[in-house]
């Protein structure tokens, strides 16, 4: 590989390779795409690949009434972030042409998702491949299509160890088989995610999050944080992540955000009611749970609700690894959870307008994890790192985990699909200025 090249990107993810599909659009401009560990991989790649978009023609065929900007307003009430209402509006405005051309430029199969409603949409609004696969489908063909692009160099195995120039980026050090090699480039995209696997990290800025069940992938080691400390990045949001309290107490696995759309009702060790299971998201729950006894809670849903949401790939993973319990009524439920059937009974009660759960009963104990961190380092609408005067650093960019997030300075801020939109958003807007400027642009 040549040791110049127009755009270097770091992280082959969400971010890095939507990044690369875009700027190569542009064929006078050379890329080359650094991957740390393609076995681990991505977030993006373990993702549910659910995708937030307010607007397009698949909501609008399902007859569902959309657009960017009640998108935006929707993410803001619940960031309650103004400060990067900006970044979020940037987005949000890109994110219908996005999906629409993940379906008629790269054949992708994405349809409108009827069955996975979330806490503070106002719309239907989260698109997902036609069969449920998830993230890994995703990836796997964003991958393919950045193969076919002669002027990008997809290169696995060479983690990115350091940046060339501080006041100036004008490239990045990779190491492969334990040799370094310097590679010079005009622009240099950090796109290589969040801390949420670096433990001084995550202890520096998030330690009030306790030590949660941590289920991302293990290449979030936030390598770039000390190389933008070092440049006087500023940061902004870091202790707030995206957090998960659906996940399935030993087990690992999570459960599906929909079934609480039908029915499903979260009880705690006490036999309490503890929250109103439509309006609370799954990363606030996590907060939620984090408050209860044990740190834990019952969730119990019946066939119906099992019948609409068991082909989610995160039902299918739970099923597989025997995540759930069933019970044929209460009396069994009380002696399999430990919870006294006259409470559980009452809790079973469904709230006025609510689906009346009936037996026999599924069952999961639910704790709170961490999935990935959502604060990082201040960019601008084009993904500009900017220093702490305010002033964009030369040559260096930033998108996805890495850059601040849109989800505000806390995790209760976190809305479902704002992971990837905030790394596929950017990656398309970096992408587009790149491939418009040319060559020689930082
Ligand atoms: C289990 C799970 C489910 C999720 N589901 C959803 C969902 O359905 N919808 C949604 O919107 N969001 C979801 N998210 C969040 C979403 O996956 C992330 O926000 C998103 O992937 C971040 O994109 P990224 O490009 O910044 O990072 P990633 O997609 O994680 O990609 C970063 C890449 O950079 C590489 N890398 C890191 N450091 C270096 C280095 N030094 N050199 C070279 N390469 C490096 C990593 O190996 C990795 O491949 C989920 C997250 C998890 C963990």
């Amino acid at each position: 590989m040549s040791q110049h090249v127009d755009v270097a990107i770091i992280g082959a993810g969400a971010a890095g390779v939507m990044t690369a599909l875009k700027a190569s659009a542009n064929a006078d401009l050379t890329i080359a795409v650094f991957e740390k560990d393609l076995r681990e991989g991505a977030n993006a790649a373990i993702s549910s690949g659910s995708l937030a978009a307010g607007g397009t023609r698949f909501q609008r065929e399902a007859g569902i009434e959309d657009s960017p900007e009640q998108h935006a307003a929707d993410i803001l009430e619940h960031s309650r972030d103004e400060a990067h209402a900006d970044l979020v509006h940037a987005v949000c405005r890109v994110a219908p042409t996005m999906v629409e051309w993940l379906a008629d430029e790269l054949a992708y199969p994405i349809e409108i998702g009827l069955n996975l409603p979330r806490a503070g949409m106002a719309a239907i609004r989260l698109h997902s491949d036609v069969g449920r696969q998830g993230g890994v489908r995703l990836m796997r063909h964003l991958r393919d299509a950045l193969g076919e692009r002669d002027n990008v160099a997809l290169v696995d195995g060479a983690p990115v160890v350091d940046l060339i120039g501080v006041d100036h980026v004008t490239g990045v050090v990779i190491e492969q088989n334990g040799v370094r090699e310097e590679i010079r480039a005009d622009t240099v995209v950090l796109a290589g995610d969040g801390f949420a696997n670096n433990r001084e990290l995550f202890a520096r800025f998030c330690s009030e999050l306790g030590e949660p069940v941590y289920a991302g992938v293990s290449t979030s080691t936030g390598d770039a944080v000390p190389w933008l400390e070092e440049r006087r990045a500023v940061f902004a949001n870091m202790g707030s992540c995206l957090r998960h309290g659906l996940v399935v107490a030993d087990h690992g696995t999570r459960v599906s955000p929909s079934l609480q759309f039908y029915g499903a009702v979260w009880i705690n060790t006490d036999g309490e009611r503890f929250a109103d299971e439509e309006s609370i998201g799954y990363s606030p729950l996590a907060g939620v749970l984090f408050d209860q006894p044990g740190k834990r809670a019952l969730m119990v849903w019946d066939d119906e609700a099992m019948a609409i949401t068991q082909e989610s790939e995160l039902m299918r993973e739970s099923i597989a690894a025997g995540a759930f319990g069933r019970a044929r009524d209460v009396t069994e439920l009380a002696e399999r959870s430990r919870i006294d059937a006259k409470k559980l009974e009452t809790a079973l009660v469904a709230a006025p307008g609510r689906r009346q759960l009936s037996a026999p009963y599924h069952w999961a104990w639910l704790t709170h994890g961490v999935l990935t961190t959502q604060g990082g380092c201040e960019i601008d609408t084009l993904g500009r790192v900017l220093r702490d005067d305010g002033t964009p650093i030369p040559g260096l960019r930033a998108a996805g985990g890495t850059a601040v997030g849109i989800s505000g300075p806390n995790s209760d801020g976190y809305m479902s699909g704002n992971g990837l939109l905030a790394a596929f958003g950017m990656g398309w807007i970096i992408g587009d200025d790149l491939a418009a400027a040319g060559v020689r642009r930082a």
